[in-house]
């Protein structure tokens, strides 16, 4: 079960709790009995191929006279 870091922002006390992800963004109450809480983001190790490369296109050459005509191939 994932483990979720929340701050309140009454006392200013952060603590965590174990819940499920459909419970992520349900609302936690502070131990100290303070319900505004903000759920701080966790470190998460995000990797991945987020930048896209557009391949330049090679420049059409003009066609020359050898492959046109089945002599190749
Ligand atoms: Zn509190």
């Amino acid at each position: 079960m994932p483990r979720y870091d929340f701050r309140c922002r009454s006392c200013g006390a952060t603590f965590e709790l174990r819940r499920t992800m459909a419970q992520a963004n349900d609302p936690a109450v502070c131990p100290q009995g303070h319900p505004d809480t903000v759920k701080l983001l966790s470190t998460v190790a995000v990797t991945g191929a987020a930048s896209g490369s557009a391949a330049p296109q090679p420049p059409s050459g003009g066609g020359g006279g050898c492959c046109g005509g089945g002599c190749c191939g």
